[in-house]
């Protein structure tokens, strides 16, 4: 479905961003992936790409709090791969304090890698996508786009944000063959869920199984947590013709959350 198509995902040397670029490679897609971690593992994880899909997987080191280099990794993929077809703006971090004790480093670094940093990509990758006449932008968001938690001051704003990103410049690119739209997991399994239980333990006084059942899938009617795959697959969907007509919209998979 996607073959001779290049997709850039950020943040995709783990969780949710790593599905995706999967999934796209599984379709025919170049990718270039994204994202800090250790340089073997990450050699590791790009090199098994290639093999498992037989196509062509290129990192970017860029840095998500950094301009320059996010627009560097866009140029990058349209010198080396020819083209960024589909862009998933993916790179994100938690923080969870109650905002009077918010740290302000923080809240900087989470508005900048999960806000601003999907405007700097969309900023350089939408002139190709215009030349061309084809383009798919999927911003992870999160049901914090359409939610609130408590002690996630700077992450709901930084997601609300994203939404309100994603219908602007689907309204610029509609007539350009350019979607953009937002994914809105509810709780997804991954290292940054994983790490946000100790603060979440200590803000709210619970112990890790409480935190787990009282506050993450409390919010989740299913009581089960969304899969990697299942994210991956709703991103590969939005990238088919069968969805060129969504767009500008920002969508739950969240296991009902945002019903109630
Ligand atoms: P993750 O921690 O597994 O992945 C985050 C990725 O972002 C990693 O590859 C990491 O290296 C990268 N990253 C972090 N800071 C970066 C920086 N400065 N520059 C470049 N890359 C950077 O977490 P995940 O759960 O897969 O999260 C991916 C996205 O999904 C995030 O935007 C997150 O907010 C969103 N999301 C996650 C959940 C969930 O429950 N896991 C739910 C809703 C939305």
């Amino acid at each position: 479905m996607l073959k001779g198509k290049t997709a850039v995902v950020t943040g995709s040397t783990s969780g949710i961003g790593l599905g995706c670029a999967r999934a796209f490679a599984a379709e025919g897609a170049n990718v270039v992936i994204n994202g800090l971690g250790d340089a073997a593992e990450i050699e590791a994880t790009r090199a098994a790409i290639e093999a498992d899909y037989g196509v062509t997987c290129v990192y970017s080191p860029a840095n998500m709090l950094n301009a320059e280099e996010i627009e560097g990794m866009i140029q990058m993929a349209e010198k080396d791969l020819g083209s960024v077809d589909i862009l998933v703006n993916n790179a994100g971090i938690q923080h969870v304090s109650p905002v009077e004790e918010f740290p302000i480093g923080k809240w900087d670094a989470i508005i900048a890698i999960n806000l601003s940093s999907a405007f700097h990509a969309i900023r350089a990758a939408v002139p190709g996508m215009k030349q061309r006449g084809w383009g798919r932008i999927i911003n992870t968001a999160s049901a914090h786009a359409l939610v609130a938690s408590p002690y996630k001051s700077a992450y709901v704003a930084a997601k609300h944000g994203i939404a309100g990103l994603t219908k602007t410049v689907a309204l610029e690119v509609a007539q350009d063959g350019i979607t953009v739209n937002a994914i809105c997991p509810g709780y997804v399994w991954t290292p940054l869920v994983e790490a946000q239980i100790p603060d979440t333990m200590k803000a709210r006084n619970l112990t890790e199984e409480e935190v787990k059942r009282d506050v993450l899938l409390k919010a989740q009617p299913t009581k089960e947590f969304v899969t990697i795959e299942q994210v991956a697959g709703y991103a590969a969907f939005l990238c088919s013709d069968t969805a060129s007509a969504i767009t500008g919209s920002i969508l739950p998979i969240d296991g009902g959350w945002t019903a109630q």
